[in-house]
């Protein structure tokens, strides 16, 4: 069957009329992959699959929600659109709106975008203004520009973002047969946990199922739902959650209970190390944010809070090709030899 975006394979799920022409780059439909090699390392005694959302156009998940809030603006006769972003709302609200043939604008924190989201922002055509402070601060700005003016917002804040997001949930069943007892992602702003318990909630009452319990993970540097309270200046290797203030908090609380679920948090040096574990057992190069599901899953490994009953969904938000001076940092760099075979070799150390 061809495929056609998540508009048009979920549009009874979505607040879009059945006549809409979407605006799409053929998002979603994403690889769900069993991943055994992660789980013997890991020791876990669970299921383990990763929701590759890398895979998407532009390299992230917000794709899925950018093609309904852009169809939503188009059809509302919008000619421009906003966002503040940590680097992959930008990418795909450029992405999008050059499709539909729209302005994008886009607001962010100087100096603290993967170079590979920045490129891909402005090679899309958006006017790209920096600021000289943080995500939150650009989100007040943007926040206040689509109350005095006609651009519209496409944020997280924008709820057809989340309704386009919210079409993981329903692949993930689809591809399991039923919802995982578990799902572990990254918590940024708290829109993808908002949107993945609003899309298993809703998968529920339309066809019946079970619901898994919710597993967020923000950075220890940027973790203010794990706190209560907010980060004025976070920090974190992972830039895609480096937010202090996350617009969906109290929906991200709510998924959390409403689940019987956690909202925890790991360090630096443990995304890292997860990034580097994901790529070399399963062959997946996700970004350090997204790294965090994984970091988080062994957190709670080492726990005892797994059984082998369980199945753990990881959704890997983002693709490392974003983001190749934090992946380069610190790893071991490439062997020299000059052009001869002996050399080679010699290097190669078969024995
Ligand atoms: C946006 C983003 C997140 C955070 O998602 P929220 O909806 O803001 O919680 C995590 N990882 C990546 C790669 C992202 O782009």
């Amino acid at each position: 069957m061809k495929y056609s975006g998540v508009i048009t394979r979920y549009l009874e799920h979505l607040p879009l009329p059945k006549d809409v022409e979407p605006v799409t780059l053929l998002e979603g439909n994403t690889p769900l992959i069993e991943a055994d090699n992660l789980r013997r390392e890991l020791k876990a005694p669970c299921k383990i699959f990763l929701k590759f959302e890398g895979a998407n156009p532009t390299g992230s998940f917000k794709d899925r929600g950018m093609t309904v809030a852009i169809t939503k603006a188009v059809l509302d006769k919008a000619e421009a659109v906003i966002c503040a972003s940590t680097g992959n709302t930008s990418a795909s609200a450029a992405a999008y709106a050059a499709k539909a043939g729209i302005k994008a604008f886009v607001v962010l924190p100087k100096g603290k975008i993967a170079i590979g989201k920045l490129a891909q922002a402005l090679i899309y055509g958006a006017k790209v203004i920096e600021i000289d402070g943080n995500f939150d601060e650009a989100l007040t700005i943007v926040r206040e520009v689509g109350a005095k003016t006609k651009v519209v917002i496409v944020n997280s804040i924008n709820p057809y973002r989340i309704e386009g997001q919210k079409t993981a949930s329903f692949e993930i069943i689809e591809n399991l047969g039923v919802a995982p007892t578990h799902h572990s992602l990254p918590v940024g702003n708290a829109g993808n946990i908002t949107a993945y318990w609003k899309g298993y909630v809703e998968w529920k009452e339309k066809h019946g199922t079970t619901l898994p319990r919710m597993l967020g993970f923000q950075a220890e540097g940027a973790a203010p739902i794990v706190h209560n309270r907010i980060f004025e200046h976070p920090e974190t290797v992972a830039t895609a959650i480096r937010i202090g203030n996350p617009a969906s908090w109290k929906q991200a609380v709510q998924a959390r209970d409403d689940s019987g679920g956690r909202i925890e948090m790991t360090s630096d040096s443990e995304i890292i190390a997860a990034q580097r574990l994901i790529a070399s057992t399963e062959g997946i190069f996700c970004e350090p944010a997204s790294a965090s599901s994984v970091a988080g899953l062994r957190k709670l490994v080492a726990e005892s809070y797994f059984t082998g009953k369980d199945t753990v969904v990881c959704t890997l938000t983002g693709n490392g090709l974003k983001d190749p001076d934090t992946a380069a940092r610190g790893i071991t760099p490439p062997l020299s030899a000059k052009p001869v075979l002996a050399d080679v070799l010699k290097l190669m150390d078969l024995n």
